[in-house]
């Protein structure tokens, strides 16, 4: 052990120690905060590092259920956080995200030409609160105006956010709670007559430069939410719950193979719905950097583009990707110039709780083992739902905000924000 290992050791002591920083970790962070609750959060890796900095930002209102013409209560659920997260946004929500601007109130779904497309499930979405809505010729957005007779184009009011924004409003939101880790040690349970909870040993790399200069951090924390993705279930295991985490797991993985594409691209936020209740393709256009920038001045657009290509795509390599990517995008959008646009692709895994047929639970999916809560929100969207879950669960076991020392958290390292995975260094453009 090197001797700074033991100079450099921090102490915190809180109600809730939160190991991951994605937006589930993040918001509940916020929300248990604003409950009166002291937390501090351990992040590996950059802040929405993992899932939450490749998601397409989409704040799902429950349109994949008027595609399939369910109405139910998980539909209802959906429905609800639209709503909910641009109250956060007004700045008059649970959390205050007035820092962040969607960059699309709405989005829009078009049907693939030459294809009956099926989207019997239209009158669902009257039963709840996702409206979509045919438009008309002149209201369509640019990329779509151009869509021959028989092509449907329909607006869907579902916000779209940019993911990178988000995260920066919410670390600000958070200030210095969150605390670069290299890993997290130990998860100690309570012992008998122990009534200070939990004990988290974790590390953390105090030079970016020097492998060596490594710090110690002891937490002292009553509640522990795991709350690391596909991390989770090697937390779980640490902190003495591995039976959860031995198979059948708690948790699955449903893995994509994205898009991205870069060129002279109009702006689309947009679904293209096919012969399957499940979108063919998934278009968003995330603005370049962290202000938030809208592209539509810009000659160079980034589209980042999921939905059944990258489902399917699993085995394909990157050439083979992009290729099938620009078939699929001359098929569905023929009247859109591809001259010049260039692709990347790459590979990320889903992490939910996991259901009998391995498909998307409806809802966000907590467990909770003693002073240990697991979390996977299921969705970008569901944060505020699981957050929910999370204050319930420290209301009622029992927790009342107790005394915290966190004076040390000032001293960092602090964790920083993910780049788009297609702006880092050494990007692939095919
Ligand atoms: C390509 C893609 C597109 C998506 N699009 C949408 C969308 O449009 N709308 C929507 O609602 N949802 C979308 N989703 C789903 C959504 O992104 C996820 O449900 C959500 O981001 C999961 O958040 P999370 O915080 O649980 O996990 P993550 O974002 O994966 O965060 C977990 C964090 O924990 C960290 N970690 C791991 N192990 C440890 C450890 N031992 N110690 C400390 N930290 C650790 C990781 O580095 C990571 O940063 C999409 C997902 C993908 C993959």
């Amino acid at each position: 052990v090197p001797a700074e290992f033991d100079l450099m050791r921090t102490r915190l002591q809180c109600d809730l120690a939160i190991i991951g920083g994605g937006i589930a970790g993040l918001w509940s962070l916020a929300r248990a905060r604003e409950a009166g609750f002291s937390a501090v959060l351990l992040a590996k890796g950059p802040l929405g590092a993992g899932q939450t900095i490749w998601s397409q930002g989409i704040i799902h209102g429950g349109l994949k259920y008027a595609l399939s013409g369910q109405a139910t209560s998980a539909a209802r659920a959906i429905a609800e956080m639209p709503a909910r997260w641009l109250n956060a946004l007004q700045g008059r929500g649970e959390i205050d995200l007035s820092a962040v601007r969607p960059y699309a109130d709405h989005q829009h779904l078009w049907t693939a030409p030459g294809l009956a497309a099926r989207f019997a499930g239209l009158a669902a979405s009257h039963a709840i609160r996702t409206p979509v809505a045919k438009v008309g010729k002149a209201d369509r957005p640019e990329a779509l105006a151009e869509a021959p007779f028989g092509v449907g184009v329909y607006r869907v009011d579902e916000p779209v956010l940019p993911v990178r924004t988000l995260l920066d409003a919410l670390a600000q939101l958070i200030g210095p709670a969150a605390l670069a880790i290299r890993s997290v040690e130990a998860i100690t349970p309570p012992g008998a007559g122990d009534a200070d909870g939990l004990r988290i040993e974790a590390t953390t790399q105090t030079d970016p430069e020097n492998e060596a200069a490594v710090a110690a951090i002891k937490i002292r924390a009553r509640r522990v939410l795991l709350a690391a993705g596909a991390g989770n279930l090697d937390l779980l295991a640490l902190a003495g719950h591995g039976g959860l985490a031995r198979p059948p797991a708690v948790m699955q993985r449903r893995p994509l193979h994205m898009v991205v594409a870069r060129g002279a691209l109009p702006v689309l936020n947009a679904h293209c719905v096919g012969a399957s209740a499940k979108p063919r393709l998934t278009i968003t256009t995330p603005p370049d950097d962290a202000s938030g920038e809208d592209q539509r001045t810009r000659h160079q657009r980034t589209w980042l583009i999921g939905g059944q290509l990258a489902e399917e795509g699993l085995q394909r390599s990157p050439a083979q990707q992009a290729q099938v990517a620009r078939q699929e995008l001359e098929a569905c959008l023929p009247w859109v110039k591809l001259d010049g646009v260039r692709f990347t692709t790459g590979h990320v895994d889903r992490a939910e709780g996991r259901t009998a047929d391995g498909q998307k639970p409806d809802w966000p999916v907590t467990l909770a083992e003693g002073p240990v809560m697991v979390a996977w929100p299921t969705k970008l969207a569901f944060a505020p739902l699981l957050a929910d879950k999370v204050i319930e669960w420290l209301r009622a076991s029992g927790l009342s905000p107790g005394q915290a020392e966190l004076s040390a958290l000032e001293l960092g390292p602090h964790a920083s924000i993910a780049p788009y995975p297609w702006d880092e260094a050494g990007v692939a453009w095919l």
